[in-house]
C-alpha cells in the first residue's frame, strides 16, 4: 500500500509544493482524469488490484480534502 503514495511524486512537482485552496485532483499530472481510469481498469487486474485500489483510495481522499477546502470534487 505505501507504494500508492507514490503518485504523490507529483504534488512535489507543483509549485507551491502544497496549496491548501488547490484541488489535487485534475491539477497534478497523475490526478487527472485519464490516470483516473487506468486505476479503476488495475483493480480488475489481479496482479495490480492492490495497487489500483490503493490508487483510487488516495483519489478520494485527495478529492474529499478539495470538497472540504473549496466546495468542488475536483478542477
Ligand atoms: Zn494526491
Amino acid at each position: 500500500m505505501m507504494l500508492t503514495m507514490v503518485v504523490d511524486i507529483d504534488h512535489l512537482l507543483a509549485t507551491p509544493i502544497y496549496d491548501p485552496l488547490r484541488c489535487s485532483i485534475g491539477f497534478h499530472p497523475l490526478h487527472k482524469l485519464f490516470p483516473i481510469i487506468v486505476y479503476a481498469l488495475a483493480c480488475f487486474i489481479p496482479k495490480l488490484r492492490f495497487i489500483g485500489i490503493g490508487l483510487i483510495i488516495h483519489m478520494i481522499l485527495d478529492s474529499i480534502d478539495c470538497q472540504l477546502s473549496n466546495g468542488i470534487w475536483f478542477t
